[in-house]
């Protein structure tokens, strides 16, 4: 396993940012107003309940308490519509099968803190959308954009580390083709009333190559092309989904934390 470059000679220091991450994802679900039933805990209180000691093997590896997705081999998390996963494993690297279709998890995840590394091979020639593009869709519809970037010019709410169609990158921080990108994202769920309406946004928090890009930029609603985006009800737990844009992506080291609400 491998730490993003920027932390390649200091694994403290990524297992910090790692911590801050998740740390992160959870103070933006503490409730703040509206919490009856919460505690209100004294500074310094030694009866506040420890939080749960997770063990980090190495840095970017997944740590004790996440479901590995993807770690080199194994296809059984995910899936291709209802069946098998159609991509390809190549030593060790999920590849997308153009033209097969998105693939997603089994499992259904709200909330959650998702590690995934991914890579432009040196062949592929970008060329604003196409080419090199992917993403993430967290409940398959609100999509962390897949692209490469370095250099590629495009509409900057398109790019690697963009909400797409929604926020641009805050730099870029993307890796030339042939090398590897890492995301490390806090996703919050969007909530919904009873009645349908918007109850909460939802929010990305996204670092790419340890570098943040999203600062817990809220969501707008599911994604769109040349569309605004808009919020429909849904389920409080889906799958998520990886594109396949007919680009020959791989991916490696795919790790998911769902957090609580
Ligand atoms: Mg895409």
């Amino acid at each position: 396993m491998r730490c993003p470059p920027l932390f390649k000679t200091c694994p403290t220091v990524c297992m910090t940012v790692s911590l801050a991450v998740v740390g992160a994802g959870l103070f933006a679900f503490a409730p703040l107003q509206d919490a009856p039933q919460a505690k209100e805990w004294g500074v310094h209180d030694r009866a506040r309940p420890q939080p749960a000691l997770v063990t980090v093997a190495a840095c970017c590896a997944a740590p004790s308490d996440a479901k590995v997705l993807f770690g080199g081999s194994d296809l059984s998390a995910l899936q291709s519509g209802d069946g098998a996963c159609k991509w390809t494993v190549e030593n060790g690297e999920l590849c997308v099968a153009p033209g097969s279709g998105n693939i997603q998890t089994k499992d259904s995840f709200g909330s959650c803190q998702l590690h995934i590394e991914w890579m432009v091979p040196e062949t592929c020639h970008c060329e604003d959308q196409h080419g090199c593009n992917s993403g993430i869709f967290f409940m398959g519809r609100y999509e962390l954009q897949i692209l490469g970037s370095n250099p590629n010019k495009t509409y900057v709410d398109g790019m690697a580390g963009a909400m797409y169609g929604q926020y641009p990158p805050l730099v870029n921080a993307c890796n030339p083709n042939g090398k590897w990108n890492t995301y490390d994202v806090v996703f919050d769920a969007p909530k919904f009333n009873a009645d349908g309406s918007l109850q909460q946004a939802g929010a990305m928090t996204v670092f790419l190559n340890g570098v943040l890009v999203q600062n817990h930029s809220a969501i707008k609603g599911a994604t769109a092309h040349a569309a605004k985006a808009a919020y429909s009800a849904h389920a409080s737990k889906l799958p998520i989904s990886i594109q396949d844009h007919g680009d020959p992506l791989h991916f490696r080291n795919i790790w998911i934390r769902s957090l609580a609400e």
